[in-house]
This record gives structure tokens, sequence and C-alpha cells, in this order.
């Protein structure tokens, strides 16, 4: 197919060959192909040839190219490594550098020396004399054995979460794992319980398909729920959403949204995408395509989630009574009042933690309504939950919400305590009184 034929003709009469004819007009299957570098190849295949001696074997699809392909080049590494490593194509041996290629017409070559319960994957570019073409995507992994699990603790459920062949580097007690940071995402809609996370994938390839069926996909409608497609890196201990640097998302062959990466010098504002709009009730057939420098180092998820107001937020917001959270503002002023006053230095840090409450919301400058603050907050100033969750709901850019206004750390609705004891001062001051000092 592209390679242009032409033909030409001699009869045999008494023994001898007459003359040839002339040279018939050149013919071609499909359209021609014009001299230049390999297409992209397929991507390959990659199977498991001998558990004993650790062996794979890597099938390719060969191409017509002009001018004819002279090798195959093909890429090896462990699934979620960044650097590849090159197949040597007589030894069969992994090596650092591209030398020497599969020559044509081979498609297939081994590899040796693959350590058991590792996912491997393949890529193969093409070669001909005007030089090597691009690389395909790379193959769907491979693994003698079962996967080795690679566990960590999760910090909020308390779960052991399977990294597969994703890397965590932060601090493992700051590790909280996707599946609660998809769900803690955005409380102004939230995953509806218990089912509602549908899909919940650690990236190994750059093209995701799979069919997703959602019989009740009108009655959800109907209830104000939703579903969105969330993304965060792997490597990282918040919950923010992170696109790759390109997304784009098919259902039933139709674009549903596309991601583009941010153009330079702008920050892109990443926020979940809702597709409710772009499904059907019934099977739908998903295609997502992720073009990033390190796919593997993202989760996505798809999630089923309600519309929450702040009322609804608030009914749900636990409370400290006033007998914990009166000891917890004296064993916070202990601590203050314990501090040695020896130097200048010290005596600042002692200010740190200020025996004044402020009766007036810091947020809405209003005497406060119902009165929270963090559950791990180290300051008695509280602020209020309807100004706070409003605040929030303002906010566009999703990253940026849920600090505490007081001390700025990271606060959800779910660490959120309304203070039994800060309570019981609101309502034992008058109004005019805005700030009180506890002795
Ligand atoms: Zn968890
Ligand atoms: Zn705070």
């Amino acid at each position: 197919e592209g390679i242009e034929y032409e033909a030409t003709i001699a009869f045999l009469v008494n023994g001898r060959w007459s003359m040839e004819s002339e040279v018939s007009r050149p013919v071609c299957i499909g359209t021609k192909k014009l001299p230049g570098l390999p297409d992209k190849p397929k991507e390959p295949r990659l199977t498991v040839l001998s558990e004993q001696s650790g062996q794979m074997r890597v099938r390719w699809q060969p191409i017509t190219t002009v001018p004819a392909l002279t090798g195959c080049t093909v890429r090896f590494r462990p699934v979620g490594e960044r650097a590849w490593q090159y197949v040597h194509p007589t030894s069969w041996n992994l090596i650092e550098k591209d030398e020497g290629f599969v020559p044509a017409p081979a498609a297939e070559v081994n590899v040796v020396g693959l350590e058991p319960g590792v996912r491997y994957e393949a890529m193969v570019a093409f070669k001909n004399k005007m030089g090597q073409g691009p690389f395909s995507t790379s193959s769907e992994p491979a693994c003698i054995g079962r996967p080795v699990q690679k566990l960590i603790r999760c910090t909020y459920c308390y779960n052991d979460y399977d990294l597969q062949h994703s890397d965590y580097t932060r601090d493992p007690d700051a590790y909280w794992c996707p599946l609660c940071r998809f769900k803690h995402m955005d409380p102004f809609n939230a995953v509806v319980e218990p089912y509602g996370m549908l899909l919940c994938h650690i990236v190994v390839r750059p093209n995701i398909n799979f069919s997703l069926d959602l019989p009740e996909l009108k009655a959800w409608r109907k209830e104000d729920q939703s579903i969105f497609m969330r993304v965060v890196k792997m490597d990282s201990d918040n919950c923010a959403q992170m696109w790759p640097k390109r997304c784009h998302f098919e259902a039933n062959g139709a674009e549903v949204f596309l991601i583009k990466e941010p153009e330079e010098g702008h920050v892109r504002r990443d926020v979940p995408m809702n597709i409710s709009a772009g499904l059907k009730p019934g099977l739908n057939t998903i295609s997502i395509t992720i073009e990033d420098p390190y796919p593997a180092g993202y989760v996505i998820s798809l999630v089923r989630t309600q519309t929450m107001n702040a009322q609804q937020i608030a009914a749900q917001t636990p409370a400290c009574n006033e007998e914990q959270a009166k000891a917890r503002v004296m064993t916070l002023l202990a601590d203050t009042w314990a501090t040695p006053v020896d130097n200048e230095e010290e005596e600042e840090i002692t200010c740190v933690i200020s025996n004044k409450l402020k009766l007036r919301c810091p947020l809405s400058f209003e005497r406060v309504d119902i009165p929270v603050r963090g559950d791990e907050c180290m300051h008695l100033q509280c602020f209020g939950l309807g100004a706070y969750l409003e605040s929030n709901m303002k906010m566009r850019a999703l990253n940026n919400r849920w600090t505490c206004p007081v001390c700025n750390t990271g606060l959800r609705p779910h660490d959120l305590r309304v203070d039994g004891y800060v309570q019981k001062v609101l309502s034992e001051t008058p109004d005019r009184i805005e700030e009180v000092l506890i002795m």
C-alpha cells in the first residue's frame, strides 16, 4: 500500500523473446507515499514469554515506508519510571543508550532479565534511510506473576492504599489516599455515599477507554446530582484539582471537554469538570486522552455528587461542647503563661496566642452567628460558619478555598468545630461588647 508499481511484458515466439513493451502507467494501492521518515507505529504488544527466566516479547506491526524500513528501535521500562531503556537487538538485554536496532523485516524481539511482580511497558519507532520516525504510544503493561503491592496507610481513612507504579515522596504522616482527597475536594458538591465513586484510576497509559453504565442518570439529574471528573497528583498532600498539561474527554464519540495547556505566562485555574450533560442514560463509551510529560503521576476519578448549600453543610459540622471547648482555651492560654519571658525573642513567641476574643466575625465584620474554628487551630478567635461557607462559595479559584481566615492553615468543612465555649460567651455578653479578655 502506498507504493507505485509498474510493469512491462515480452512475448516468447518460437523460442525467442520479442522486444519488451513500453513500461505501463504506474499504479498504487491507496494514496502514494512520498519519501520521508516512517510514520508513528501502532502500539506494540507485550507478552510474558517465560516466568522462570524473566522473559517478555515485544511484537509490532511493520508498515510500508518510502524508502523501505531498515529496522525498529524498542524502548522498555517499568511502568511509573520516567527514563526509558533500550532493548539490545542481539543480547536482548536492557541498555541505557540507544545502540542499534532490530533489523527489518523482524517484527518482534525478546527482552531478558526482567523482574517478577513489576509491570513493564514498551514503545517502538521505525527507521529507514532518512532517519527514525516518532515513537508509538506505550503498550498495555505486562507483568511476570502478580504485581507487587506498594501499600501506604492513609492518615485520613486509615486504610492501606496500593500506590501501584506511582510514587509518594512527601511526609507519610500527611498522606491521604486519592479516594479521601476526591471525596473532600469540593464540599459544595459532596460525593454521594456509599456508591458515588464511579471510577478511581492511577493513570498508566495516556489513553483510557472504558464503558460506564448509568441506568439511573435521569433520576440523579432530577435530584440535583451531577457527575464530575476530578484529578489529583499522587505525589501531593493536598486535595487540589490538578489537570495534566492537556486532557481530552470524549463520550460516545463526541467531545465533552478539552483542557488545554495554559498560555505562556498564564496560570491555569484548574477546576473539576461537570460531565453530566455529556453523558446519556444507559451505557456510555468513554475515551480520555492525556498529554503530559509524566501521565503516571495522576489519579483520575469520576464521582457522582450532590449539590450542597451552606445550611446543609452547617448541619453536618461537628460541635465541640462548652466543657471541652473551655478546657481547650485554658490549655492554650496555660501554654502561653508558662513560657518564660527571658528575652525579647521569647517574649514575641508568647504573643502568638492572644487572650483577646473578638466577637465580631473577621470575615463579615458582624457579630458571629455560629462560632467555628478548625479542630487543630491554635487560636481562640472564631469566625461565623455562615460567613466562612459563603466566602468560600464565592471564591472562583477552587484551589484557593478552605483556609482558616485567622491562621491560614487548610480548613475544610469537616475540620470545622462549632465552639461551645465561645457560643456561651456570645450569649452572655450584650451586643455592644466587641471584644472580651479571657483571664
Ligand atoms: Zn483515605
Ligand atoms: Zn485557624
